[in-house]
């Protein structure tokens, strides 16, 4: 990546997102510009800079350009997106990347330049990562405290907002369950229903990770099933 240079026109914030896709061939800036441009029909990626999940920080949309990323919130900010859907799946990288490139425009702007989650101005849960951590961001969005590239407490979080499954549980806390377990070679539908085969597959799941193969999903299947 280039070094960052101001644009010339005003900037008072930046924003941050996530592509909502941890599918690895969305991990390309072309592929968000192809979305933006020959989906929505946008003249270009509405995000400045896409970071992959190998912490490869790509350029999008030209500074000068206003980004399309923040709908009523476009005007004097720059818009950065970490590819990635689920929060225990974003790479250290990637938050390693996002500090080194927040404190380069931090610095550029001698520190009066604020950091904001898309969350913040609209009523979708963007960026799903702990931005504010990473960043270290105080109440107003200063980077002014210590940034931190492993939140400790990512996978509990996630843990303790999962429900423990067992067998003729439904709904979509299963279906995560069934894409977890199917990331992990394990056969089985994914079908928000707690039937027989997924019984079978987390239980040879938990056998394969140590853990007692009771089938019942709680907190350490889970965390087992997040690593
Ligand atoms: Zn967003």
């Amino acid at each position: 990546m280039a070094t960052f240079r101001r644009p010339t026109r005003d900037i008072d914030r930046v924003f941050l997102h996530c592509s909502a896709s941890d599918v690895s061939a969305h991990d390309d800036v072309s592929v968000m510009r192809d979305w933006h441009v020959n989906g929505n029909g946008w003249s270009d990626v509405g995000y400045h800079y896409f970071i992959r999940k190998d912490g490869k920080v790509q350029e999008g949309r030209p500074l000068e350009k206003t980004p399309a990323a923040q709908r009523g919130h476009n005007a004097g900010t720059i818009a950065i997106c970490c590819h990635g859907l689920k929060v225990q799946n974003f790479t250290q990288a990637q938050y390693q990347s996002l500090v080194d490139l927040c404190g380069e425009i931090n610095r550029a702007y001698d520190g009066e330049i604020t950091f904001h989650g898309h969350c913040e101005v609209s009523r979708k849960a963007c960026p799903v990562y702990p931005y504010q951590e990473v960043l270290g961001l105080d109440e107003e969005g200063y980077m002014n405290k210590e940034p931190n590239t492993s939140p400790s407490d990512q996978t509990d979080e996630v843990a303790a907002d999962l429900p423990t499954l067992r067998l003729m549980a439904r709904g979509e806390s299963v279906r995560t369950l069934q894409s977890a377990l199917r990331s992990k070679g394990h056969r089985v539908a994914v079908d928000g229903i707690f039937g027989r085969g997924t019984l079978e597959a987390v239980k040879s799941f938990q056998r394969s990770s140590g853990l007692s193969a009771d089938g019942i999903v709680g907190a350490r299947t889970w965390a087992a099933l997040n690593a």
